[in-house]
């Protein structure tokens, strides 16, 4: 990590800045990039001593050199015209297996194995699970309604927002768009995943994209289901989930060194103490090392959530109920592999995409409504990846030897609410039960496996959507800060904008909380830097010329 001391940190602190960024997540570090590149002037603050927010990766354990990433684990959104933009040196791999599905048939430990690079062996396991092809030829006419989706809209993430009903139009091309729209915009997605699909873990497994990080159903009104659908499916127009070499910090490295070598400045360990919004600069008062600092912005970007922004300018947050966030994270460190119960497949290979448990379609409608009454789910439905499987990059070299391995646990259904009260007891039990979970599937405990710290402790970190919060100040722990949305305008004096206006002038969210923001996408920071650059051009040709800035050259270069 490049995160210098607090002397050098402030050596070369201005009173004032073009640009000052709230927070150095990957998106800031984006927005800063860009921005530092045009020529302006850039100071991020953030709050906690690494940079990168949810995209970290941190030495979880202190006895073993495993650099985990401690949040988000695989990229899909970042698209290639940031990584060419910014010159990054992003290597991201293919995992042989996407999806692997535990079941019993017949009184026998199987899996449903989807694989990346084989399209056959994909369709044998599908025949296998169901005794015929059907559902192989309806998965695949189903997956191919995202891919429409992505191929009208994918383009269009790093520019202003579309009306919906011009957006839509783009569908009004042939049948098979005019499906793709129904099915993902307009109707519950519940409705095109019971027409297409017979096979209750095939439902589950497509579902499971729906309901990654948030509290919903498949027949949820509010659609929230298809927007974080959407978002799973669309990156890169083929939705497929990379491993980032070196982890998810790796990103965040790079990102960081393109924002330093651009010339923003960035401070960690800050206390931000106010905004004040009311003059004709943004003015920023935060404390580092107990000191006390004042800086002012021509522009302020806010790469933490809209509710964090609320609290420093004394407005009242009103979130949506679908804003609460769902999730339980466990980091785990093992000594080996556990083996399979489903003996045909070796765990390597089961592993090293992501492995499905409890996430049948009716039983996550179960799960879900346990929840909804304030229950932790009698089954808790997770997915589990390895990253050493594809990149090992991330253990010492003794670790890779032993035989070492890293493994995540992703935990739905487990929505804040539950962990607000009695974080600390429910945080256990969850891990408990989530642990349990993946057990039913193994010859030997997942405990067993795990490495052992120097005190006795066994090597695994749970982090509830409250710890999450705290930790990052994502809203309810939500990962995408707040509920995913559409890739469109969706009310209609949005159309045009970057989607990342606030209600204050020269004030621009960079961050997942923007229209279009959730996941390791970049796509919010490049929208924000794209929103200041316009001002500027604005100012500039406008008839008071009253700020000072070099006007921006960024897409000469990209
Ligand atoms: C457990 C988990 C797993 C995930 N898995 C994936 C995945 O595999 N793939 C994927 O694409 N996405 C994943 N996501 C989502 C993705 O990581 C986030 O949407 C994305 O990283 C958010 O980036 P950001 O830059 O917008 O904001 P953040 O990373 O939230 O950055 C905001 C920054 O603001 C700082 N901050 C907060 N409050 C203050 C304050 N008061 N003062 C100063 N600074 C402050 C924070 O510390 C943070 O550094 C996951 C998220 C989580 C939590």
């Amino acid at each position: 990590m490049l995160t210098s001391n607090i002397e050098h940190q402030t050596s070369n602190l201005k009173r004032q800045y073009d640009v000052v960024i709230l927070g150095a997540g990957h998106n800031g570090l984006v927005a800063a990039t860009y921005l530092g590149r045009a020529g302006l002037s850039v100071l991020l603050l953030e709050k906690n001593d690494y940079i990168g927010g949810a995209t970290t990766s941190q030495k979880v354990f202190p006895d073993y050199e495993a650099r985990l990433s401690r949040y988000s684990y695989l990229v899909s959104l970042f698209p290639e015209k940031i990584i060419r933009d910014l010159g990054l040196d992003l290597k991201l791999r293919r995992r042989a297996t996407g999806s692997f599905t535990p079941y019993v048939k017949n009184g026998r430990h199987d899996g449903l194995l989807l694989s990346n690079v084989s399209e056959e062996q994909s369709r044998r396991s599908i025949v296998d699970l169901t005794g015929n092809d059907t559902e192989h030829e309806q998965m695949k006419k189903f997956y191919n309604l995202s891919r429409v989706f992505a191929e009208h809209c994918w383009d269009s993430m790093l520019e202003p927002l579309v009306a919906k009903e011009e957006f839509k139009r783009r569908f009004e091309l042939d049948d098979i768009s005019r499906e793709a729209w129904r099915s993902l915009a307009e109707e519950p997605l519940g409705s095109a995943i019971e027409r297409y699909l017979q096979n209750d873990l095939v439902r589950g497994l497509v579902l499971t994209d729906a309901k990654i990080g948030i509290f919903t159903h498949p027949h949820d009104p509010s659609l929230v289901q298809n927007r974080c659908f959407l978002y799973h499916l669309i990156g890169n127009k083929t939705g497929e989930w990379k491993v980032p070499v070196g982890g998810m910090g790796a990103v965040a490295r790079e990102l960081e060194q393109a924002a330093r070598k651009s010339g923003a400045e960035i401070l960690t360990n800050v206390d931000l103490a106010d905004v004040d919004l009311s003059g004709k600069k943004r003015g920023l008062n935060f404390k580092l090392d107990g000191k006390k600092q004042t800086v002012d912005a021509q522009f302020l970007l806010v790469n933490f959530g809209r509710n964090v922004l609320a609290k420093y300018v004394n407005r009242p947050y009103q979130p949506d109920a679908t804003d609460e966030g769902s999730v339980f994270k466990i980091n785990m460190l093992l000594r080996r592999l556990p083996k399979l119960k489903a003996t045909r497949y070796a765990a390597a290979e089961a592993f090293c995409g992501t492995f499905h448990s409890d996430e049948g379609y009716e039983q996550m409608n179960a799960s879900y409504g346990e929840a909804s009454k304030g229950q932790l789910p009698d089954r808790t439905p997770c997915e589990v990846y390895c990253h050493t499987l594809t990149d090992d990059s991330i253990l010492a070299p003794d670790l890779r030897e032993k035989g070492f391995h890293t493994m995540t646990l992703f935990g739905l259904d487990t929505p804040w609410s539950l962990f607000s009260r009695d974080n600390k007891s429910m945080r256990k039990l969850a891990e408990q039960k989530f642990l349990a979970s993946m057990n039913q599937w193994l010859e030997e405990p997942l405990e067993a496996c795990l490495a052992v710290a120097k005190n006795g402790d066994l090597c695994v970190e749970s982090k509830s959507p409250v710890d999450i919060e705290d930790a990052l100040g994502m809203y309810h722990g939500n990962i995408f800060q707040d509920a995913p949305t559409w890739p469109f305008a969706a009310a209609k004096e949005q159309a045009g904008t970057w989607g990342v206006e606030t209600e204050f002038e020269n004030v621009f969210l960079c961050g997942s909380s923007a229209q279009r923001g959730g996941a390791v996408s970049g796509i919010p920071g490049h929208n924000a830097a794209m929103k200041v650059m316009e001002e500027i051009r604005k100012m500039s040709t406008g008839p008071s010329r009253t700020a000072k800035l070099p006007t921006p050259n960024v897409e000469a270069r990209s």
